[in-house]
């Protein structure tokens, strides 16, 4: 069984180093909803990472991220890294970065704040820290550090 972990793909995106209990969300972000996904999906969840800690992992095949994907998988997994899979090889490696505003890809928590009025105003925050995650909302003020359930 330890072999089904390493299991290559020829082409695609694996996204490492998920913070455990997050695979499913990643998921949900990249779009995968089951009966119309395109792409072969392998999800593991709990896996043992170094020291005592563990992870989940997505491998997604013929699929690579795109940029707003990639900040909302930053977002709920700042640890998660992302290969690159183009023939067997990892092309390419690199880590998941929040960026330092955050528009379009989540919602703010205020239901009172203009971004969740009728107007079609699209939702913007200032990231005032990384580590911890530290959102402000620029029309409300509001402060969201788990931004998991309020992802669009
Ligand atoms: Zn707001």
């Amino acid at each position: 069984m330890k072999d089904f972990r390493v299991t290559p793909i020829r082409n695609g995106t694996v996204i490492d180093h998920i913070k455990v209990g997050m695979a499913l969300k990643v998921l949900k972000i990249i779009g995968i909803k089951g009966e119309n996904s395109q792409s072969t999906v392998s999800v593991l969840l709990r896996v043992p990472s170094k020291q005592n800690e563990w992870k989940d992992i997505v491998k997604i095949e013929d699929r690579e991220l795109d940029p707003k994907e990639l900040s909302k998988i930053a977002l709920i997994s700042p640890s998660a890294t992302i290969n690159i899979i183009r023939d067997y090889n990892v092309a390419e490696k690199f880590n998941v970065e929040v960026p330092d505003i955050v528009k379009g890809i989540v919602r703010c928590q205020n239901p009172g704040c203009i971004t969740n009025q009728s107007e079609p105003i699209e939702p913007e925050f200032v990231v005032e820290s990384k580590k911890p995650l530290t959102l402000r909302c620029i029309y409300c003020g509001r402060i969201m550090n788990d931004v998991s359930d309020y992802l669009i």
